[in-house]
């Protein structure tokens, strides 16, 4: 498995003491290693359905990682990451004018 790969975040520290020891090999023994984002197999990492901190199985799924050529799980993180920072901005406050070349 790829290592240090949260490096840098704090996201390892809210993963439970036994994810990688046992969590992750038995996300890939009960649904094999098949990306559940785009259905191909060779995933290598494990992705939680919902984001967040629930790490039961139910939403657990293999994902492609770190060294794959689909990547699915830093596409998906991002995109995540994307939609959470759409719904901060703020709307635009003027209303379009119009064109100053325009017959009245
Ligand atoms: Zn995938």
């Amino acid at each position: 498995m790829p290592n240090g790969q949260w490096a840098g975040s704090n996201r390892a520290k809210r993963l439970p003491p036994n994810w990688t020891s046992e969590m992750v090999p038995e996300t890939f023994e009960v649904y094999g290693d098949i990306c559940h984002v785009c259905g191909l197999p060779g995933a290598n990492e494990v992705d939680h359905v919902n984001p967040g901190d629930d790490h039961s199985l139910a939403n657990r799924r293999p994902i492609h990682g770190k060294g794959t050529p689909q990547n699915c799980h830093q596409i998906k993180s991002s995109s995540e990451g994307g939609r959470a920072a759409q719904a901060k901005r703020p709307k635009r406050a003027r209303p379009p004018e119009p064109h100053p070349g325009l017959r009245r």
